[in-house]
């Protein structure tokens, strides 16, 4: 997909849009919602693009009882049917793929190039796997296990999900959520970040023309009130949720509570492993893509690497010149890299913590925030980071690298394993035994070897740790979607 963009009219498209968005999308069409109106901000200038409503606890039931009432035709349909309509969906996606680019690389704040060559391309893909593999979920078993009786084991809807999406994602993450869930016969209520509320609102416009009414709804406000509301609904059977550890504690007990089951892609803080027999430059390529990626506001990111002493020092001096390099700019000029964050909250955060690096560390680039109207942070890499401080031990979610040293591999070992996260993790060494080791003992749901943030909807992500609970795309992933019923039959 290549286009020439106009900067001022995408940002115009974005704003007609917006206009639209004026409550809460239920039952197919937008109704009003919510008191106050929430203000919606452009990353790259710091100005309002539009306004959402902030969801009551009202708002949110009436979008569930809109889901509860649509189950039980839309669990009646055919896996045949089903993915017929998701399929419909994946072509409309397809056809509006330059409008989906425009409206995540302007509301998100991400560059124009990687939504078009990457987002956009891997979540039409996501849509038309996650329909076709819904109709090939593994075949339960079924037999005479016991003398005399029957049994026939069902895989079945769980019934309404709540998804509750992440700003750094947005329309990947609706994808990753909704489309499993109403592939696998659920209905759906979803509500997207407070920051980044516009391409959730335009694929359900489009979706509402390929699924019944009620299938997908979504709900717009803030987490603690339309968040905490929807986790909470009794008539939600389950809550799928991608954010942060301290949020997804609270929707775990939210759901714990209604005794329901909650999916949970929570943070991550991913070690890089660098041999001394690593093909170095391919290793610093890939490491610095990765890390800048979405402006490091990504939960996989390449941001906590450790190399072997031998290296250590061409690490750092080859991390340092590619961040130097690296094009900062307008999100919608084809040849920006990186953009902003997402806001100036976020921005605030990511320098606080680059600030209160311990005095033994070396700021080798970057370091503060850039000048101007956005959100925009340098391309930064702390180097000589200790294992027990703040900057180690917690996400950053900017484009910051911190380098630390190893001589042994169990030393690089208790290092990669020596946080609460447990996402994602990479290896480089040009040894197969190596790597086989490591991957062994490294306590995280994916490895990579010599590449980093590589993924499609047919992989399974799972946060061991604190990262999360149960598993996304996939196979597994859609079996989370599912509940199994036993069916016994009397043969007498
Ligand atoms: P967040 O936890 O602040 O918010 C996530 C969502 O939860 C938002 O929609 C928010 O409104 C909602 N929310 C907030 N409080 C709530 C409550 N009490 N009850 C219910 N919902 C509530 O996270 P964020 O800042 O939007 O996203 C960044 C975080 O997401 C990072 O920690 C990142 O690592 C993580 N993340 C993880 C994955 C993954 O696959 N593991 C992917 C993307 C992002």
């Amino acid at each position: 997909m290549t286009f020439d963009i106009d900067p001022a009219q995408a940002r115009r498209r974005v704003a007609e849009l917006a206009g639209r968005v004026t409550g809460n999308f239920v039952d197919g069409s937008w109704i009003s919602a919510g008191g106050e109106r929430r203000a919606v901000h452009d990353p790259s200038t710091g100005e309002a693009i539009g306004y959402t409503s902030d969801s009551t606890a009202q708002d949110v039931a009436v979008a569930v009882e809109a889901a509860n009432r649509a189950k039980k035709a839309w669990a009646a349909k055919t896996p045949s049917e089903r993915s017929a309509a998701l399929l419909g969906l994946a072509a409309a996606v397809e056809e509006q793929a330059e409008a989906f680019a425009v409206i995540e690389s302007v509301d998100a704040g991400k560059p124009i190039t990687a939504v078009v060559e990457e987002e956009v391309p891997g979540l039409i893909d996501a849509i038309r796997y996650f329909a076709g593999a819904a109709r090939n979920l593994p075949a339960p078993s079924g037999g005479d296990y016991l003398a005399g009786y029957s049994s026939t084991m069902r895989r079945e809807p769980v019934g309404v999900v709540a998804a509750i999406t992440p700003w750094n994602y947005p329309l990947l993450q609706v994808v990753a959520k909704v489309v499993p869930a109403i592939a696998t016969g659920n209905t759906v209520v979803v509500k997207p970040a407070e920051a980044t509320p516009y391409s959730t609102a335009r694929f359900a416009e489009l979706a509402a023309q390929y699924l019944p009414t009620g299938v997908l709804n979504v709900v717009y406000g803030s987490g603690a009130v339309a968040g905490a509301a929807l986790s909470e609904h009794p008539d939600v059977d389950l809550v799928s949720f991608t954010g942060s550890i301290e949020t997804g504690r609270k929707v775990g007990i939210a759901a714990a509570d209604g005794v329901k089951k909650a999916v949970m892609e929570l943070g991550g803080n991913s070690p890089v492993l660098i041999f001394a027999d690593a093909a170095l430059e391919h290793a610093l390529d890939a490491i610095s893509a990765a890390a800048l990626y979405n402006g490091g506001q990504e939960c996989m990111s390449a941001s906590r690497v450790i190399a072997h002493a031998d290296v250590y020092e061409r690490v750092v001096a080859g991390l340092t010149s590619r961040l130097e390099q690296v094009a900062v700019g307008d999100v919608l000029d084809p040849k920006t890299v990186l953009g902003p964050l997402i806001t100036a909250e976020q921005r605030e955060r990511v320098a606080a913590k680059v600030k209160n690096a311990s005095d033994g560390t070396r700021i080798t680039t970057g370091g503060d925030s850039l000048p101007g109207g956005g959100y925009f942070f340098a391309p930064t890499l702390v180097a000589g980071a200790r294992q027990d401080e703040h900057l180690v031990q917690e996400e950053i979610f900017g484009p910051v690298i911190t380098v630390q040293s190893f001589e042994t591999e169990s030393e690089a070992l208790a290092m990669a394993n020596g946080t609460r996260y447990g996402l994602a993790s990479s290896v480089f060494t040009s040894d197969v035994a190596t790597a086989a080791r490591v991957q062994a003992e490294l306590g995280y749901g994916t490895v990579w070897v010599n590449t980093h943030l590589v993924f499609g909807p047919d992989l399974p992500v799972s946060g061991f740790n604190a990262s999360g609970v149960g598993t996304e795309n996939s196979q597994d992933g859609l079996l989370e979607f599912t509940r199994l019923k036993h069916v016994m039959v009397d043969l007498a």
